[in-house]
């Protein structure tokens, strides 16, 4: 009994919330549903049959905004009983089974380390009518090798490892994601090759920490060699990584960033505070004067790079003094871009604890003159770019005000997000035949502290694969590969998973 009609297949939506790492996990539950016989929900169904919540534990409020959701869908389920909700994510691995006993009209609720289950979970909580709850302590089977269903044609996450070995004090992946596990490269390679396949042209590496990929198997320069192969890659145009870490960043991976040519020139580089002090309460080993060697390290092997950075404002215990080092390093760093939090204590991790939390106001007006100064350094830095031509990758709805002014939008090489203008010379407008997935050369025209324009006609337009398959509306995916989890010391062969919090 279903509250699809009868006969058809039950249908599910997927509720994200956080990081890439939940973004790409979304990927694999619908996946794995879609291989288990379930249909997605168009998006304006307000009764799927499946309705999974993948939660974040990373902001203070996070669990009241989980069982608020819940409890505007209870009188849904009152009317159709045969509806299941499912929560799993972060949020789910850390409540367990305290989100049954607040919410009892959930059905099943799964953990990060068990995504693969969620199928099984659903029925045996259909056939017992009984809430299901599985939460285990450690991954048994690397997420990558369940099925996915990819949301993009043209860009495709790939994960090499999933935890983190490191203890930030305001962190909560450790405790909900575990110690790091890597992934084979060669199971890695498989899993790009396989997207290739599809018609991807951009993959994105994901790790809590990629510069500690290989501690499992005993090869510290093991990132710079996945780097390299990743540039015998035919098809591969753009090669990117998220998130590396200064304390483990080796020379090894700038010069395989610098002679691998299908690895971008932009590297997101999490700061989280310019004060040694700073760093030292948060347990991050490495100082201001380390990270700043970094860069100009990357700068040195590639003049072109963008380097982008998180940073934590008002963390407990940061003087006045310690947020002047901040702005200090920001205005060295000149980086192109920077994502900035205001600290909000994370339940579950030593930093909410700390003495010295900082008042609102005080944390607010930080903020704000933190911000000022970023977008002050990186519109500088995008001025820089005018009059250059650029190569886009065609994105889809990435500039919501592109319908209003004709144009389109994409990432240049470097990551910078550039709206471009689609009339050709003659005024005719190449809009219908520019296919997200596709590239466009295009040359700079103005820059913003955020975005780039092109508001001149494309130099150069080139279909793809990927825009073949956009046009097509075919998304790829990539079958489950059971291959279990990596031993020490061996590699070989197939696919990949993530972890899961929004700062590094
Ligand atoms: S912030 Fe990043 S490096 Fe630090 S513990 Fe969390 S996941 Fe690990």
């Amino acid at each position: 009994m279903t509250t699809a009609a009868a006969g058809s297949p039950r249908t599910y939506q997927v509720r994200t919330y956080g990081c890439q790492m939940n973004v790409h996990d979304s990927e694999r539950i619908s996946g794995l549903l879609e291989q288990a016989g379930y249909v997605r929900a168009p998006q304006a169904d307000d009764t799927p049959d499946v309705v999974v919540f993948n939660t974040c534990a990373v902001r203070e409020n996070a669990d009241n905004r989980l069982y608020g959701n819940l409890g505007h869908l209870r009188p849904v389920k009152d009317k159709h009983p045969d509806m299941q909700i499912a929560v799993g994510g972060c949020l789910a691995q850390k409540d367990r089974g305290e989100i049954v006993r607040k919410a009892p009209w959930v059905d099943v609720v799964f953990g990060t380390h068990n995504i693969g289950s969620l199928p099984v979970l659903l029925e045996r909580a259909r056939h017992n009518a009984a809430a299901e709850v599985e939460i285990l302590e450690s991954l048994d089977v690397f997420p990558s090798t369940l099925p996915t269903r990819r949301e993009s044609t043209y860009a495709g996450w790939v994960s090499i490892s999933v935890g983190c070995n490191n203890t930030c004090t305001f962190c909560i992946v450790p405790s909900l994601r575990g110690k790091e596990k890597d992934r084979r490269p060669g199971d890695i390679l498989s899993e790009v090759r396989a997207l290739v396949d599809e018609g991807v042209l951009e993959v994105t590496l994901l790790g809590q920490n990629v510069n500690s990929y290989g501690v499992e198997f005993g090869d510290r320069y093991a990132f710079g060699k996945l780097l390299r192969a990743c540039g015998d890659i035919d098809g591969l145009e753009r090669v990117r990584f998220t998130s590396p870490h200064p304390k483990d960043f080796t020379d090894d991976v700038i010069a395989a960033m610098a002679e691998t040519p299908n690895v971008c020139h932009s590297l997101h580089m999490p700061l989280q505070s310019g004060s040694d002090d700073v760093l030292r309460a948060m347990r991050r080993s490495y100082r201001s004067e380390r990270y700043l060697g970094i860069i100009e390290k990357v700068r040195a092997a590639m003049p072109d790079a963008a380097i982008t950075t998180d940073i934590i404002v008002g963390f407990p215990g940061e003087t006045e003094a310690d947020f002047q080092r901040t702005l200090d390093v920001v205005r060295e760093a000149r980086f192109s871009s920077a994502f900035t939090f205001q600290y909000s204590k994370r339940p579950g991790t030593p930093a909410a604890t700390m003495d010295g939390q900082l008042p609102k106001q005080v944390v607010q007006e930080r903020y704000e003159r933190l911000i000022a100064t970023v977008e002050e350094i990186t519109w500088a830095e995008n001025k820089r770019l005018v009059g250059e031509t650029v190569e886009v990758l065609v994105a889809v709805g990435e500039g919501r005000k592109d319908e209003r002014t004709g144009r389109m939008s994409g990432r240049a090489r470097d990551g910078r997000l550039v709206h471009f203008a689609t009339e050709a010379p003659g005024g005719e407008s190449l809009a219908g035949q520019i296919r997200p997935g596709d590239i466009v050369h295009t040359t700079i025209t103005y820059a913003a502290p955020h975005h780039l324009n092109a508001d001149g006609a494309p130099v150069a337009h080139r279909r793809t694969r990927a825009g073949d398959a956009a046009e097509a509306g075919r998304s790829p995916r990539t079958p489950g590969v059971l291959l279990g989890l990596p031993t020490l010391g061996a590699p070989p062969v197939a696919p990949a998973p993530a972890a899961g919090c929004a700062t590094h």
